[in-house]
């Protein structure tokens, strides 16, 4: 139903990105995509109405509940992006490689599947969700930043539940459709969108080690934050 903008930014004759696709009854799923387009990011994607509401993600979700990863809102995706992997062509909107990194089904924080809540909670920006899937389980939040220069920014939190650790989840770089890594992917695509783990190793943004500077940087895909340091608290950091 929200579609348009997603459809907007795609042509559909150059990019193997899926169109549509209706939801199934029953439990609501989620996805997590790592997309390596002109920045590595993680695509974190809740069923909602029939669509994928999505957040690109620069760090990737975390275990630990006092990382809170920012998290921007980006468009409504189509139902039937859940399982896509693969190669987005140069010169199509968010050009690179995608593997699907974390899927499974979710719950309102009751045990329940109330969409009514969810969309209340979307719309007071403050959404709270447990995962049942591969890599992430338990309890997240998603809360938008209030005051921000942006109206987009949003922060992924992990709750402090048993399925809470300091272990980085990001290590695990595999599929959890099929045996692909972006590395992988990129070797099969002949281009260098492959498994750039993390800022560190991230060819541009070694350099950026100081909180002062504004993060410049720009997804393809997603917007690009302005502000670096009252998105990540008091550690002062840059954002990849
Ligand atoms: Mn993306």
């Amino acid at each position: 139903m929200s579609l348009i903008r997603y459809k907007q930014k795609r042509r559909f004759d150059a990019t193997p990105e899926p169109t549509g696709g209706r939801a199934n009854k029953g439990k609501l799923i989620f996805v997590v995509q790592k997309h390596s387009a002109s920045h590595l990011h993680y695509d974190f994607r809740l069923e909602m109405e029939g669509v994928l509401k999505s957040w690109a993600v620069p760090k990737g979700p975390s275990l630990n509940p006092d990382d809170k990863r920012l998290a921007m809102m980006v468009e409504d995706h189509p139902y039937d992006y859940k399982d896509f992997e693969g190669n987005i062509p140069e010169g199509n909107y968010g050009a690179g490689n995608v593997i699907v990194w974390d899927t499974g089904t979710y719950t309102t924080y009751d045990g329940d599947s109330d969409e009514k809540s969810l969309l209340a909670g979307l719309k007071k920006g403050h959404i709270t969700f447990i995962l049942h899937g591969k890599k992430l389980k338990g309890e997240f939040a998603l809360i938008k930043i209030r005051g921000g220069r942006q109206e987009n920014a949003w922060l992924l939190v992990k709750a402090d539940d048993k399925f809470a650790s300091k272990e980085d989840i990001t290590v695990k770089t595999k599929s959890v459709l099929s045996d692909a890594t972006l590395d992988k992917l990129a070797a099969k695509y002949g281009n260098e969108k492959g498994d750039i783990r993390g800022d560190k190793t991230q060819k541009k943004t070694t350099t950026r080690k100081t909180a002062t500077k504004k993060a410049t940087a720009k997804e393809s895909d997603m917007p690009a934050p302005r502000s670096s340091s009252r998105t990540t608290g008091s550690k002062k950091k840059p954002l990849r």
